[in-house]
């Protein structure tokens, strides 16, 4: 910090967001005094499925830590299912599978690994850290008062709001968050493989109710991480006991011997991003961006944190919000269209199974991977195949495309 005991950057929270933030700062202006703040102690856990798109890793390699999770086995497969109606037969128009192998494979890091790794990488770039829970939040001409809890605080030129879902950053902006906004709600737990799921992700869509699906991750060592995960739009309310008994119903027997069961919101995106302009900077959750067809956030946490610390430091007499919001809609502006766009489209009935079902062909697969795991765009042959899916599929039940064996 400066004479006036000023940071350059504070950045709030210290998930992979955050730690991107930091890495970004100190990348574009080495020397600059970056604060990365948690209310948690490294390592902790947090909610969520592991799975890391490589999407992720090219981020934190272009920021500098290539490698952070050579160490855990490359998972290419990927299976989508959309299940059958209630009755238990193939619901009319309704059920679909493929498995396929990604161009690409992911990695299931726990969380726990994974960001105190981001983390450690940000403090071995130079930036310092510090526990403890943001309460306050004001803006000056000049900097940021942070108040922390106990009565203390601090000064940065800027400040990135890193701190999750339930992000008090955003709350002292007054900007909309859970439960205003589109929100999905997600339990996750650790337990032993089911065995024809030891080598691929499994995702199973539940094709009759509002979008919701269960998946089981496997990481590796035996064990996988299995959740169930649905967006809130009123109705049954949720509680760990149904969660469960979704997740046992979508993929029977992966809820057997599991435990440290762990729920958490997923703000999910929508069009248009909402940074304001000033010193106060939102990225990852804090910035709803969760995409809204498969709940990844992890692409956009490190992705949105990356473009935070780099504005944050090199908007010198400029405006670092409006510089960043202009940064991140060219990244991911069209991107947030059309998932906008696609998930108000697979509500209609009919229409996720039918593009599970086109994504037999390999094209479109790879297409969709990269609108669910990266920043693609709803392409016109995954449109056509999809539409002819469906078409094909309207007026008789069709058996479910095989995945194999
Ligand atoms: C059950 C579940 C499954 C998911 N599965 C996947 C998946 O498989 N793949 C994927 O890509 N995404 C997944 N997601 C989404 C992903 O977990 C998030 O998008 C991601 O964690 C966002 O990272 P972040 O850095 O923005 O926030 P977080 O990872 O939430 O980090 C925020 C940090 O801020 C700290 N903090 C909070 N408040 C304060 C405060 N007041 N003061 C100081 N520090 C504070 C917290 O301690 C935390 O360390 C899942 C989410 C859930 C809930």
């Amino acid at each position: 910090m400066d004479a006036t005991g000023t940071w350059d950057v504070a950045v709030v929270g210290a998930g992979p967001a955050g730690s991107a933030a930091a890495l970004a700062a100190l990348r574009v202006r080495p020397g600059a005094r970056v604060l990365l703040l948690d209310r948690a102690d490294f390592p902790r856990d947090k909610a969520c499925g592991d799975g890391v798109a490589p999407h992720v890793l090219d981020v934190l390699d272009s920021l500098g830590a290539p490698g952070l999770v050579d160490d855990h086995r490359p998972v290419r497969r990927l299976h989508l299912q959309v299940a059958p109606g209630p009755s238990g037969r193939p619901h009319e128009r309704g059920a679909a599978a493929v498995a396929r192998d990604m161009r690409r494979p992911a990695r299931v890091v726990p969380r726990r690994v994974l960001d105190a790794r981001i983390r450690a990488a940000a403090l071995a770039a130079g930036a310092e850290a510090r526990t403890g829970v943001v309460r306050a939040v004001s803006v000056g001409s000049r900097d940021v008062r942070l108040g922390l809890s106990g009565g203390d605080g601090l000064r940065a030129r800027v400040v990135v709001g890193a701190d999750g879902a339930g992000s008090a950053v955003r709350r002292a902006l007054g900007l909309p968050g859970p439960p205003g906004r589109a929100t999905g709600l997600a339990v996750r737990g650790y337990g032993p493989v089911r065995a024809d799921l030891a080598d691929e992700q499994r995702i199973v869509f539940d094709g009759t109710g509002p979008p919701a699906y269960a998946w089981s991750f496997p990481v590796g060592d035996g064990t996988a991480n299995v959740g169930y995960g649905e967006v809130l739009v009123g109705g049954a309310a949720p509680s760990r006991r149904r969660y469960l008994e979704r997740l046992e119903a979508l993929l029977p027997g992966t809820t057997d011997g599991a435990g440290s069961w762990r729920g958490h919101h997923l703000p999910l995106s929508s069009d248009p991003v909402r940074q304001p302009d000033g010193r106060v900077l939102l990225a990852g959750d804090s910035l709803s961006l969760v995409n809204p067809l498969t709940g990844e956030g992890l692409y956009y946490a490190v992705l949105s944190g990356a473009c935070a610390g780099s504005a944050a430091v090199a908007a010198d007499g400029g405006d670092p919000g409006r510089a960043y919001r202009t940064m991140l809609r060219r990244r991911l502006g069209r991107h947030l269209r059309h998932t906008s766009a696609l998930q108000r489209l697979v509500r209609v009935p009919g229409v996720l199974a039918a593009g599970v079902r086109a994504a037999g062909d390999p094209a479109v697969f790879d297409d969709l991977v990269e609108v669910g795991l990266g920043r693609g765009l709803l392409s016109a042959r995954v449109a056509l195949a999809t539409g002819a899916a469906l078409a094909g599929s309207s007026g008789t039940a069709r058996p479910p495309h095989s995945p194999r064996p």
